[in-house]
């Protein structure tokens, strides 16, 4: 969770900037914090070892005089000799004494075998005085030392038997001195003991405790000031800028081209930077001011383009619709004429001129479906074909197919089988467009199936669609002509297909008719066992509900 939460906040320029900083700066002062208490604690101690270098001094200067002038202490005026009990050992005792009580140091003399038992040396000075006779180089020892858990600093300065010592402790061993002692028998310069300095190193912990402190405080302080003015040094130079940069970016991305980043507050880097974005929103700018000018003129071109083509398509059907009424009209009248003529030729039992009055009159009703067809193909074409999509009742439109090609069929042989009934639900088209599909398809199946062969309509439910079947028995279509009997203008060649006389229009017209419906239209057909053509078209889901 507050992995998280850093993990967050560091995703963020200046705070993460921040941390680094931090982390820094956190190991820097560690590191010189830890250098300066190993120089505070050397630079106490030698202040310690000097101080009881002092003390130690001026008691053996001391000592030096009271033993210098042992005549002056014990002889009087006349010349008689006096012990006046005033010889060094009993001063530096008496003085030590006094030392202690004032202050908390202690100072004495400490001697291996001293003549007064209580001035017996302690362990921790036996050991040091061992150490300094041993090396008789040494002019000071030193040691911490633990009583009743109090630190303690010890010092001894090395002693030498002097001129002035040889009086009471030179001479033979044994011999009793004018103090009353036996004499030890030294010689000049022989290790005399030390004058052992004891001082408590309370004092010496806390100064040192105290100077740690200020050092830490000042030392948290410098951190939390310089982290505020990196951090606020860092936001004005850096973040600020490069936040403001972003935001123009930002809108830049959403089109805005005309921000101005010359106002920006940045300096030296991001500066340039922000001016390098300004010649590049320039260059944005004046790029998409040309594109846009480029697009309207297009788009100009292309509405012009249009407005030509759709009035050519217009000219193009009013022409087909003109031409198709020229057309039409004497093609009408000529059929009208045959059909008069025929009746008279009937009439007059004139069998040969009947017959052939007989094949005029199908000419022309074949030239004017063939019209009509020509017509229709150029009305989609022109996309001015309208269907009227209406709840339509599948059933009698098959019916009316069925009713007009029932002669063609019959005529030709061939058995028409109507299987659709009432029980398939109603569909959204149109009835006459309807028709006109089915006309076609169940038109072709009479057409390509020899005598005594079967074309079936059937229909069946899949989905929210009604597929229409006409299934024939007839001549087939091969896989590779099946690809392309949608195209427009495309007859198939075969022995069969030569004598029906046709535009090649059927069914790219049923396949136009049909996707106006938003149906589809394929077929499925094997050579000289027949051909079956399907089509879809969308159930009136009212109807259904
Ligand atoms: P057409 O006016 O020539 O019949 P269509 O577009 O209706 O034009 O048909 C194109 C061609 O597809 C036909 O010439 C014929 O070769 C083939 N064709 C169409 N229906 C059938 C079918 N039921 N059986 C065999 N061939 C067919």
């Amino acid at each position: 969770m507050i992995i998280k939460l850093i993990k967050r906040h560091l995703d963020k320029l200046p705070h993460r900037f921040m941390f680094y900083l931090t982390i820094a700066i956190i190991i820097i002062m560690t590191i010189n914090l830890s250098f300066i208490l190993h120089l505070q604690r050397e630079q106490a101690l030698e202040e310690l070892k000097e101080k009881a270098y002092i003390i130690g001094k001026q008691f053996e200067s001391m000592r030096e005089y009271i033993a210098k002038n042992q005549d002056a202490i014990n002889y009087d005026s006349e010349g008689n000799f006096e012990f006046k009990h005033l010889n060094p050992s009993r001063v530096s005792k008496g003085v030590g004494d006094i030392f202690s009580n004032w202050t908390e140091y202690e100072i004495k003399l400490a001697r291996e075998n001293p003549r007064n038992p209580e001035n017996k040396p302690d362990s921790i000075e036996t050991d040091l005085l061992n150490q300094l006779k041993a090396d008789r180089s040494l002019t000071e020892i030193w040691t911490k030392d633990d009583i009743e858990g109090e630190k303690y600093f010890r010092y001894i300065i090395p002693l030498s038997i002097e001129q002035p010592c040889l009086d009471c402790h030179g001479g033979r061993a044994g011999e009793i001195d004018i103090a009353g002692y036996e004499k030890e028998g030294y010689n000049l310069g022989d290790f005399a003991g030390g004058i052992s300095i004891t001082v408590p190193m309370e004092t010496f912990y806390k100064n040192l405790l105290s100077t740690i402190q200020n050092y830490l405080m000042l030392v948290v302080l410098t951190i939390i000031l310089s982290l505020i003015i990196a951090y606020i040094l860092m936001r004005y130079f850096v973040a600020d800028p490069i936040k403001h940069l972003s935001k123009i970016t930002k809108s830049m991305g959403k089109g805005d081209l005309d921000s101005d980043l010359s106002k920006l507050k940045a300096h030296g880097e991001i500066k340039s930077l922000a001016n390098d974005f300004d010649i590049m929103a320039e260059k944005l700018k004046e790029m998409y001011n040309k594109l846009e000018h480029k697009v309207n003129e297009r788009t100009e071109q292309l509405v012009k383009a249009n407005e030509k083509l759709t009035r050519s398509n217009q000219l193009q059907s009013e022409f087909l619709a003109n031409i198709s009424h020229e057309l039409r009209t004497p093609l009408t009248s000529i059929i009208a004429f045959t059909e008069i003529m025929l009746d008279q030729a009937e009439e007059e039992g004139n069998k040969q001129q009947a017959e052939n009055l007989k094949d005029m009159q199908e000419c022309g009703e074949k030239l004017v479906s063939m019209i009509n067809d020509l017509l229709d193909m150029a009305k989609i074409e022109a996309g001015q074909m309208q269907v009227n999509l209406m709840s339509t009742d599948l059933s009698d439109v098959a019916l009316s197919v069925e009713k007009t090609l029932t002669p063609l069929a019959k005529y030709k042989r061939v058995k028409l089988v109507n299987d659709i009934g009432y029980e398939i639900p109603l569909v959204i088209a149109d009835p006459d467009r309807l028709r006109q599909i089915l006309l076609n398809l169940v038109g072709n199946g009479i057409k390509f199936t020899p005598q005594g062969g079967t074309v079936k309509i059937t229909a069946e439910l899949h989905g929210d669609d009604v597929i229409v079947i006409v299934e024939d028995s007839g001549v087939g279509i091969s896989e590779e002509n099946l690809k392309m009997i949608f195209n427009k203008f495309k007859q198939v060649s075969s022995s069969s297909t030569s004598n029906n006389h046709g535009t090649g229009l059927g069914l790219a017209l049923a396949q136009n008719l049909v996707h106006l419906h938003r149906g589809e239209i394929w077929a499925e057909s094997e050579i000289n066992k027949g051909s079956t053509f399907k089509f879809t078209v969308p159930i009136d889901k009212e109807d259904r509900g």
